[in-house]
Protein backbone atom coordinates (compact mmCIF):
# COMPACT_ATOMS: atom_id res chain seq x y z
CA UNK A 1 0.00 0.00 0.00
CA UNK A 2 1.39 3.56 -0.98
CA UNK A 3 -0.54 6.27 0.92
CA UNK A 4 -0.23 10.07 0.98
CA UNK A 5 -1.78 11.46 3.76
CA UNK A 6 -2.52 15.00 3.92
CA UNK A 7 -4.02 17.53 6.56
CA UNK A 8 -3.68 20.59 8.32
CA UNK A 9 -1.38 21.05 11.47
CA UNK A 10 -2.94 19.42 14.26
CA UNK A 11 -5.31 17.16 12.41
CA UNK A 12 -3.64 13.99 13.52
CA UNK A 13 -2.17 13.06 10.23
CA UNK A 14 1.50 11.92 12.48
CA UNK A 15 -0.72 10.06 14.82
CA UNK A 16 -2.59 8.13 12.59
CA UNK A 17 0.06 7.28 10.41
CA UNK A 18 1.85 5.64 13.73
CA UNK A 19 -0.70 2.94 13.73
CA UNK A 20 -1.09 2.63 9.88
CA UNK A 21 2.48 1.45 9.87
CA UNK A 22 1.50 -0.98 12.18
CA UNK A 23 -1.58 -2.05 10.55
CA UNK A 24 0.27 -2.13 7.11
CA UNK A 25 3.53 -2.75 7.87
CA UNK A 26 5.10 -0.40 5.57
CA UNK A 27 7.54 2.61 6.96
CA UNK A 28 6.28 5.60 8.13
CA UNK A 29 7.47 8.55 6.04
CA UNK A 30 7.26 12.06 8.04
CA UNK A 31 9.05 15.01 6.31
CA UNK A 32 8.70 16.79 9.61
CA UNK A 33 10.13 13.70 11.48
CA UNK A 34 13.11 13.60 9.33
CA UNK A 35 13.68 17.49 9.13
CA UNK A 36 13.62 17.14 13.44
CA UNK A 37 16.11 14.44 12.99
CA UNK A 38 18.81 16.71 11.29
CA UNK A 39 18.10 19.37 13.34
CA UNK A 40 19.05 17.18 16.68
CA UNK A 41 21.70 15.74 14.97
CA UNK A 42 23.13 19.10 13.99
CA UNK A 43 24.23 18.37 10.71
CA UNK A 44 24.53 21.19 7.95
CA UNK A 45 21.05 20.67 6.73
CA UNK A 46 19.64 20.86 9.86
CA UNK A 47 20.83 24.29 10.70
CA UNK A 48 19.69 25.27 7.36
CA UNK A 49 16.27 24.04 8.28
CA UNK A 50 15.85 24.71 11.82
CA UNK A 51 15.13 28.69 12.27
CA UNK A 52 12.33 28.29 9.32
CA UNK A 53 10.97 25.50 10.90
CA UNK A 54 10.75 27.19 14.43
CA UNK A 55 9.37 29.85 12.38
CA UNK A 56 6.37 27.74 10.85
CA UNK A 57 7.83 28.52 7.24
CA UNK A 58 8.31 25.74 4.32
CA UNK A 59 11.70 24.53 4.04
CA UNK A 60 12.77 25.01 0.43
CA UNK A 61 11.59 22.69 -1.84
CA UNK A 62 15.18 21.70 -2.71
CA UNK A 63 16.44 20.37 0.47
CA UNK A 64 13.03 18.18 1.27
CA UNK A 65 13.54 16.45 -2.88
CA UNK A 66 17.20 15.46 -2.04
CA UNK A 67 15.87 14.14 1.99
CA UNK A 68 12.74 12.44 0.05
CA UNK A 69 15.14 11.09 -2.99
CA UNK A 70 17.25 9.39 -0.32
CA UNK A 71 14.53 7.81 2.18
CA UNK A 72 13.29 6.45 -1.05
CA UNK A 73 16.44 4.87 -2.30
CA UNK A 74 16.20 2.55 1.05
CA UNK A 75 15.15 -1.03 0.16
CA UNK A 76 12.12 -0.94 2.86
CA UNK A 77 9.84 1.44 0.71
CA UNK A 78 9.58 -1.14 -1.73
CA UNK A 79 6.47 -2.91 -0.32
CA UNK A 80 5.42 0.66 0.37
CA UNK A 81 4.66 3.50 2.34
CA UNK A 82 2.99 5.98 3.64
CA UNK A 83 4.10 9.52 2.95
CA UNK A 84 3.20 12.25 5.57
CA UNK A 85 4.30 16.07 5.86
CA UNK A 86 4.37 15.59 1.68
CA UNK A 87 3.67 17.58 -0.71
CA UNK A 88 2.82 20.71 0.99
CA UNK A 89 2.99 22.73 -2.20
CA UNK A 90 2.13 21.95 -5.83
CA UNK A 91 6.00 22.18 -7.08
CA UNK A 92 6.39 19.22 -4.36
CA UNK A 93 3.02 17.56 -5.78
CA UNK A 94 5.34 17.57 -9.10
CA UNK A 95 8.58 16.43 -7.72
CA UNK A 96 6.52 13.88 -5.98
CA UNK A 97 4.95 12.87 -9.12
CA UNK A 98 8.29 12.54 -11.11
CA UNK A 99 10.31 10.98 -8.43
CA UNK A 100 7.33 8.14 -7.79
CA UNK A 101 6.61 7.64 -11.89
CA UNK A 102 10.77 6.95 -11.96
CA UNK A 103 10.11 4.46 -9.00
CA UNK A 104 7.17 2.80 -11.01
CA UNK A 105 5.04 2.96 -8.06
CA UNK A 106 2.48 5.56 -8.00
CA UNK A 107 0.76 6.29 -5.03
CA UNK A 108 -2.72 4.01 -4.20
CA UNK A 109 -4.42 7.03 -2.16
CA UNK A 110 -4.16 10.69 -1.15
CA UNK A 111 -6.20 10.76 2.01
CA UNK A 112 -7.27 14.30 3.24
CA UNK A 113 -8.15 14.19 6.94
CA UNK A 114 -10.19 16.77 7.47
CA UNK A 115 -11.01 18.99 10.67
CA UNK A 116 -12.26 22.24 11.64
CA UNK A 117 -9.72 25.18 12.23
CA UNK A 118 -11.17 25.61 15.99
CA UNK A 119 -10.29 21.80 16.85
CA UNK A 120 -6.75 21.84 15.01
CA UNK A 121 -6.29 25.08 17.24
CA UNK A 122 -7.28 23.12 20.09
CA UNK A 123 -5.35 20.51 19.45
CA UNK A 124 -2.02 22.27 19.02
CA UNK A 125 -2.36 24.03 21.78
CA UNK A 126 -2.77 20.85 23.95
CA UNK A 127 0.31 19.29 22.33
CA UNK A 128 2.20 22.35 23.25
CA UNK A 129 2.02 22.19 27.07
CA UNK A 130 2.78 18.13 26.13
CA UNK A 131 5.89 18.08 23.76
CA UNK A 132 7.68 21.88 24.16
CA UNK A 133 7.75 21.44 19.87
CA UNK A 134 9.66 24.77 18.97
CA UNK A 135 6.83 25.25 15.92
CA UNK A 136 3.90 24.90 18.87
CA UNK A 137 4.48 29.15 19.50
CA UNK A 138 1.67 30.95 18.86
CA UNK A 139 3.06 32.56 16.14
CA UNK A 140 3.98 29.21 14.67
CA UNK A 141 0.97 27.95 15.17
CA UNK A 142 -0.41 30.29 13.35
CA UNK A 143 2.29 31.04 10.41
CA UNK A 144 1.48 26.98 10.05
CA UNK A 145 -2.03 27.35 9.45
CA UNK A 146 -1.60 30.34 6.89
CA UNK A 147 1.14 28.23 5.05
CA UNK A 148 -1.56 25.40 4.90
CA UNK A 149 -3.88 27.56 3.46
CA UNK A 150 -2.38 28.87 1.20
CA UNK A 151 0.35 26.32 -0.46
CA UNK A 152 -1.03 23.18 0.66
CA UNK A 153 -4.84 23.70 0.12
CA UNK A 154 -4.18 23.81 -3.43
CA UNK A 155 -2.58 20.49 -3.39
CA UNK A 156 -5.35 18.68 -2.23
CA UNK A 157 -7.91 20.61 -4.80
CA UNK A 158 -5.20 19.00 -7.46
CA UNK A 159 -5.52 15.73 -6.47
CA UNK A 160 -9.01 16.41 -6.24
CA UNK A 161 -9.43 17.59 -9.58
CA UNK A 162 -7.72 14.52 -11.03
CA UNK A 163 -9.58 12.27 -9.16
CA UNK A 164 -6.71 11.30 -6.84
CA UNK A 165 -8.14 12.58 -3.23
CA UNK A 166 -10.15 10.23 -0.57
CA UNK A 167 -12.02 12.71 2.42
CA UNK A 168 -11.67 10.82 5.64
CA UNK A 169 -13.66 13.53 8.45
CA UNK A 170 -10.79 13.58 11.06
CA UNK A 171 -13.20 14.54 14.07
CA UNK A 172 -13.74 11.75 16.48
CA UNK A 173 -11.76 9.04 18.63
CA UNK A 174 -8.30 8.19 17.47
CA UNK A 175 -10.06 4.66 16.35
CA UNK A 176 -13.18 6.16 14.66
CA UNK A 177 -10.79 8.02 12.46
CA UNK A 178 -8.70 5.12 12.06
CA UNK A 179 -11.47 2.88 11.31
CA UNK A 180 -12.65 5.55 9.01
CA UNK A 181 -9.37 5.87 7.24
CA UNK A 182 -9.45 2.03 6.80
CA UNK A 183 -12.59 1.55 5.31
CA UNK A 184 -11.22 4.50 2.53
CA UNK A 185 -8.59 2.80 1.49
CA UNK A 186 -10.44 -0.96 1.44
CA UNK A 187 -10.26 -2.09 -2.01
CA UNK A 188 -13.69 -1.54 -3.48
CA UNK A 189 -14.72 -3.77 -5.57
CA UNK A 190 -18.66 -4.90 -6.45
CA UNK A 191 -19.20 -8.15 -8.20
CA UNK A 192 -21.71 -8.75 -10.90
P1 LIG B 1 2.73 19.81 11.14
O1 LIG B 1 2.04 19.01 10.09
O2 LIG B 1 2.14 19.63 12.50
O3 LIG B 1 2.88 21.26 10.80
P2 LIG B 1 5.32 18.52 10.50
O4 LIG B 1 6.06 17.73 11.53
O5 LIG B 1 4.75 17.81 9.36
O6 LIG B 1 4.21 19.29 11.34
O7 LIG B 1 6.27 19.69 9.93
C1 LIG B 1 6.96 20.57 10.78
C2 LIG B 1 7.72 21.61 9.95
O8 LIG B 1 8.71 20.96 9.14
C3 LIG B 1 6.89 22.42 8.95
O9 LIG B 1 6.25 23.53 9.55
C4 LIG B 1 7.99 22.87 7.95
O10 LIG B 1 8.76 23.93 8.47
C5 LIG B 1 8.87 21.62 7.89
N1 LIG B 1 8.41 20.70 6.81
C6 LIG B 1 7.91 19.46 6.95
N2 LIG B 1 7.57 18.94 5.77
C7 LIG B 1 7.87 19.87 4.84
C8 LIG B 1 7.72 19.95 3.43
N3 LIG B 1 7.20 18.95 2.72
N4 LIG B 1 8.16 21.09 2.80
C9 LIG B 1 8.69 22.10 3.49
N5 LIG B 1 8.83 22.10 4.82
C10 LIG B 1 8.42 21.01 5.50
Amino acid sequence: MRLVLLGAPGSGKGTQATRLKEHLQVPHISTGDLLRAEVAAGSKLGLEAKEVMARGELVSDAILLGMLEDRFSRDDTRNGFILDGYPRNLAQADALDALLGRLKAPFDFAVQLECPTEMLVERIAGRAKAEGRADDSPDAVRKRLEVYTASTAPVIDYYRQHGQLTVVDGVGSLDEVFTRILEAIAPVKEVG
